[in-house]
C-alpha cells in the first residue's frame, strides 16, 4: 500500500514561510488562502518568543491543512512538492510512509537513531495528516 506522507525536521525550521509563499505562487491562492502556515511555538506573532527573560527560545511549525494535496500530480511525475523544492533549509521531506526506503522513511529513522523525537498534531487540529514533526533538544 502507498501512503504519502510528509516529515519536518523542527530544527531545521527557521519560520521563514517560503514553503507557504512557494504553495501560493504554484496553485495561484487567494491572498488569504493558504495550505501550508507557519505556527510561532508559544507566541502569538511570528518573532514572539516562548519563556521569559532570560530563558528565551523561538521555533516554528509548519502546519499543513486539509487543502494540501501532498502535490502528488508533482510526486507521481518524479518531481519535489513545490513546498519541500524551494524550503531554504531542507526542512521537509516528502514520501511513502509505507515504504522503508523512501525519502521520508529513511531520514526518519536516521533522525529517530540520532535521538530525537517524533510527534504528531491532535485530531482536533484537523490538519493534513500524515505529518511527522520530529525535534532534538539542544
Ligand atoms: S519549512 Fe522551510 S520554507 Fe517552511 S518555514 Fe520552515 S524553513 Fe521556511
Ligand atoms: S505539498 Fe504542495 S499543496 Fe501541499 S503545501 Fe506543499 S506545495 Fe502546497
Amino acid at each position: 500500500m502507498t501512503q504519502q506522507g510528509i516529515l519536518v525536521d523542527l530544527n531545521r525550521c527557521t519560520g521563514c514561510w517560503t514553503c507557504s509563499m512557494a504553495c501560493k505562487m504554484a496553485y495561484h491562492l487567494d491572498v488569504d488562502d493558504y495550505r501550508v502556515s507557519i505556527r510561532t511555538i508559544g507566541g502569538n506573532r511570528i518573532d514572539e518568543p516562548l519563556g521569559t527573560w532570560p530563558d528565551l527560545s523561538l521555533s516554528w511549525m509548519p502546519i499543513f491543512n486539509k487543502d494540501c494535496t501532498m502535490c502528488g500530480d508533482r510526486q507521481w511525475e518524479g518531481e519535489l512538492p513545490f513546498c519541500e523544492m524551494c524550503c531554504p533549509s531542507a526542512a521537509l521531506f516528502f514520501g511513502d510512509v509505507d515504504d522503508p526506503k523512501s525519502t521520508l522513511s529513511l531520514k526518519r529513522e536516521e533522525l529517530l537513531q540520532r535521538g530525537y523525537g517524533e510527534t504528531m498534531l491532535p485530531a482536533w487540529e484537523r490538519s493534513r495528516q500524515p505529518v511527522f514533526y520530529l525535534k532534538k533538544d539542544r
